[in-house]
């Protein structure tokens, strides 16, 4: 059966236009033509179809004979619909479909049958065939067939191709979701920039993208971020950018796409690559050409579409966003900064005003640090007695004027603060006066600091505190010197030994020597003549003291009567002089308010040679020294050696165990008889202190009695003298009533004297011991009476009152002025020893002691010789007209037993001193 011509139905052709009809799916001008296989071995059937239907539906169309040249085919040329006969010389339709099928290929097919059965059609649609035809075809079902096929086909192409635009514009609007975040998540415009890069590279899908920015001050377009491009140059992000395309895009603000020319010519783009083609597009604010935006493929022969310029578009518009909120932000940033400077201009003027305000009295100063220039107001150079005209604006004008010793501690506190983080600067100096004089200051100030935190100048006041630093200086003053004398006191004065102690062990030659005075007996001044004339008299020490060393050297007040004088650079033999020279001055009479006052001192000398450590220590040698001066008879001074150290510390044990020695009856009494001379018989007795001390043996009372009076334990050994000797002298009354004129006489200290208890605690032993006032006598010293001090005349006048006689002791070794004598209420002169002893003729002794029995007998007193040794005194005295005597001649100090022995001799009528009386 030969192939029908068209002419047979040349209706078809104009009417069944197939692509005509399927227009409306395909692209724009993109004529869609259907290509349509045919396999038939039926050369007429298949002439038919492949000339002349199937061309008249506009379809194009191939031709295959066998399965084997279909299956060919369908693999090759990919047909839209396979046209299939059922009997194929090779093999039938059916067996092709599931070739077909065994190699996942699915194209639209029709299957066409002569002679088909219900079986073959079930199979058939099984195997996917779209349609079923009988032989010989019915044109219009092959075309209603092949139209459905064609239209379902080019649905499933539109639906696809509508699924991923839908897909692109997913990730697309994901994309330019993510740059918009970024516009308003980062101010930092570089990081916008470089994600907008990024996502036009990755929409476009370009091989490499960069942004451009036209450099406002220079018109220049430079790259700004770039995504792709090699290391090197996106590193290089000021790269100037110029070539044609991108000045066209600048120039005419359209954006641009190009592809290499058909003679595959590549573009060279301003990266330096060629590429094979670009897409750039203008980044456009306000009419206004910013910059450019770019991506472009190196070798991929894609093109970019319009798709990707609207996509390009979208994120330029988001980059001139992007780079408005930074110019923006940029605006702002400065306009706050401007307004942060006003404020601080504001606030500075405010500081400065209220710096003002603060006090008239301050200055005011304000230094730039930049401009080193500094703004002092009038007050601020009044204070230094300028007028406003008369100082310039430097800092030398301030600095320059700093005390030297001051200076280097205010630039180092200034350059300090402005380094540290300390709101307030505060700083005292002195600084030098028009008139040549230095006065304090105070200056307190502040820092401004710029928008880095860097402190960029400096204002403060500055107060005038010259008065207060004087007053501090008087409190410091007061603080290290004596009120009274205004010498260095204790603590100046051990700041100064260490430092001379510290000299002394750097150099050899920086001897140095102590004086440590203490005045003797100042304490009976003080209490006698009050303490306002002590106080003058310590006022007066001070002075001569002073006097008596050079400026280098140091003297200082130590305690009430105690001084202590550091010698600079010197030597024995200086530190002698100066104690001697100390010595003399203080011996000539003070006069004050008429009371002539004589001073002595006890100096311990010490030498640096002894090379100490401790000031304190040193201190305490010389004190030793001192004590030594003191219990060698005062008004004396010694130097101290280590053997001295030792005797002290023995002292210091004996001064513990006299403590107990009284608790332990260690004390006892003797009782040297007293004479009457005109008989030779028994007057009385005085009683003398012994110790009977448990190592040492038996001492006497030079071993501890200034120990005793120094420590205060006098008063406890004198009232225990006083009661043992008087209940003693009482018991040996009753027991040898020999003469009830016997009288006991006690010795008293200066200090038992001055005790305000004294007359009633005389009082209380007189009844205790049943002893008559009249039968006790006391002696003291003259120096002691001679205090002048009105409790002892009423003491002296409660003990006269109860007959107890007071006896002048140790009588002529004192200063007392005999003309005040008749003043006290005393019985008795005791001639000191020192008068009798040793008297040998021609010196002026006896001449004295006549003198002293004149006076004693024209003052009604009587007078006692002390310390008659041998029958030439006694004869002498006896002469002179003395009527009482004591001494080793008529019998040492004797215990209980020897005078209870003598008593007994005298009851039984024996005169023991009746020897004597050849003598006389
Ligand atoms: P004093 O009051 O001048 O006592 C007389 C001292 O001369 C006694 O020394 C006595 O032993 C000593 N003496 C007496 N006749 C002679 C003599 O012919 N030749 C020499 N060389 N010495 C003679 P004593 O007992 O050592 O006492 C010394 C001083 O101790 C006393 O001097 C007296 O001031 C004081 N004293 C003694 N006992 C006491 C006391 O109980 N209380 C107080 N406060 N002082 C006392
Ligand atoms: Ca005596
Ligand atoms: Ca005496």
């Amino acid at each position: 059966m030969p192939f029908p011509t068209t002419t047979d139905r040349p209706a078809y052709s104009e009417s069944l236009n197939i692509a005509a009809s399927f227009h409306f799916l395909s692209q724009k001008n993109d004529r869609f033509v259907p290509n349509i296989l045919v396999v038939d071995d039926n050369p007429e059937i298949a002439y038919f179809l492949v000339k002349k239907l199937l061309p008249s539906f506009g379809c194009k169309t191939l031709h295959a004979q066998t399965g084997m040249e279909g299956l060919e085919m369908i693999r090759k040329t990919q047909p839209d619909i396979v046209l299939l006969d059922l009997q194929l010389p090779d093999m039938d339709g059916l067996d092709v479909l599931r070739r077909l099928a065994t190699e996942s290929r699915t194209v639209p097919s029709l299957l066409m049958t002569a002679h088909g059965s219900e079986q073959v059609a079930v199979d058939a649609f099984r195997l996917g065939v779209q349609d079923y035809l009988s032989k010989p075809v019915d044109h219009e079902l092959l075309r209603q067939a092949i139209t459905r096929i064609l239209s379902q086909r080019n649905l499933q192409h539109e639906k696809a191709k509508l699924t991923s635009q839908l897909e692109e514009q997913v990730a697309w609007l994901t994309t330019l979701a993510r740059v918009g975040q970024s516009l308003t998540s980062t101010l930092d415009l570089d990081e916008v920039l470089r994600r907008i890069v990024e996502a036009g590279v990755y929409l476009t899908k370009a091989n490499e993208g960069f942004l451009a920015l036209i450099d406002e001050a220079s018109g220049q377009l430079y790259m700004r971020s770039s995504k792709n491009i090699e290391e090197y140059r996106s590193r290089t992000m000021q790269l100037l950018v110029t070539d044609t395309t991108i000045g066209q895009v600048v120039k005419t603000g359209k954006p641009l796409r190009l592809s290499a020319r058909e003679d595959n010519t590549p573009l060279k783009v301003s990266t330096g690559f060629l590429v094979a083609s670009l897409l750039h597009v203008p980044i456009l604010s306000r009419g206004k050409t910013l910059g450019v935006l770019s991506v472009n493929h190196r070798q991929n022969p894609n093109h970019f579409v319009a798709k990707d310029e609207a996509m390009m578009i979208s994120l330029a518009d988001f980059a001139a966003i992007a780079i408005e909120n930074a110019n923006l932000y940029e605006q702002s940033r400065r306009e706050v900064a401007e307004r942060i400077k006003a404020e601080a201009a504001l606030r500075e003027s405010d500081e400065r005003y209220s710096l003002a305000v603060k006090g008239t009295n301050d200055g005011i100063w304000d230094w730039n640090l930049t401009t080193q220039e500094v703004y002092y107001s009038p007050r601020w150079k009044a204070i230094l007695g300028y007028a406003d005209e008369e100082l310039g604006n430097s800092p030398k004008e301030w600095l320059g004027r700093v005390h030297p010793e001051d200076r280097k501690y205010l630039e180092t506190a200034i350059s300090t603060y402005i380094q540290s983080n300390e709101p307030h600067f505060e700083h005292e100096h002195r600084i030098l006066h028009k008139n040549g004089t230095y006065c304090w200051v105070l200056t307190q100030g502040f820092a401004v600091r710029d928008a880095d935190g860097k402190r960029i100048r400096m204002a403060g006041s500055q107060s005038d505190i010259t008065d207060r630093k004087l007053a501090e200086g008087r409190l410091i003053h007061n603080a290290f010197h004596d009120t009274l004398t205004s010498l260095p006191n204790r603590a100046l004065l051990l700041d100064r030994l260490n430092r001379a102690i510290l000299r002394r062990k750097r150099s050899d030659t920086k001897t140095f020597s102590i004086l440590y005075l203490d005045l003797d007996h100042f304490k009976n001044i003080n209490d006698s003549l009050g303490h306002a004339t002590g106080d003058r008299l310590l006022v007066i020490v001070a002075d001569i003291l002073k006097a008596s060393v050079r400026a280098m050297d140091t003297v200082a007040r130590f305690g009430g009567d105690e001084f202590i004088l550091l010698l600079e650079e010197s030597g024995m033999e200086d530190a002698y002089d100066i104690a001697q020279r100390i010595l003399k001055s203080l011996s000539t009479p003070k006069v004050i308010d008429g009371h002539e006052i004589y001073l002595t001192a006890s100096i311990g000398i010490i030498s640096s040679d002894m090379e100490y450590n401790d000031p304190e220590q040193l201190l305490r040698d010389a004190d030793i020294a001192m004590y030594s001066a003191k219990s060698r008879g005062r008004a004396r001074y010694e130097l101290f050696h280590l053997e001295m150290r030792n005797s002290f510390l023995e002292q210091l044990s004996l001064e513990y165990d006299l403590r107990h020695a009284i608790r332990n009856n260690e004390l006892c009494l003797l009782y040297q008889p007293i004479i009457s001379l005109e008989n030779n018989t028994l007057f009385g007795f005085e009683a003398l202190v012994r110790w009977k001390h448990p190592i040492n043996g038996f001492l006497s009372p030079k071993d501890f009695l200034s120990m005793a009076e120094n420590t205060g334990l006098v008063l406890t050994i004198d009232h225990w003298a006083l009661q043992t000797a008087a209940s003693q002298f009482s018991e040996w009354l009753k027991m040898f009533p020999v003469n009830p004129q016997l009288s006991i006489n006690v010795n008293l200290s200066a200090k038992y004297l001055r005790h305000r208890n004294l007359v009633e605690e005389v009082n209380q032993i007189l009844k205790q011991t049943g002893l008559i006032g009249g039968r006790l006598k006391l002696e003291v010293t003259e120096s002691a009476i001679m205090e002048n001090n009105k409790h002892i005349m009423s003491t002296l006048e409660s003990l006269h009152a109860m007959g107890v006689d007071i006896h002048i002791d140790d009588f002529g070794t004192g200063y007392s002025s005999l003309a005040y004598l008749h003043q006290f209420q005393v019985q008795a002169l005791k001639i000191d020893r020192s008068f009798i002893s040793n008297s040998q003729e021609g010196d002026h002794k006896p001449e004295l002691i006549r003198t002293m029995l004149h006076l004693a007998s024209d003052l009604g007193l009587k007078a006692i010789a002390e310390g008659i040794e041998n029958k030439e005194q006694l004869q002498q005295l006896k002469k002179a007209g003395c009527k009482f005597g004591q001494g080793f001649l008529f019998s040492k100090p004797l215990d209980t037993r020897a005078v209870s022995s003598l008593f007994s001799r005298i009851m039984a009528g024996e005169n023991p001193f009746a020897a004597l009386e050849e003598v006389a």
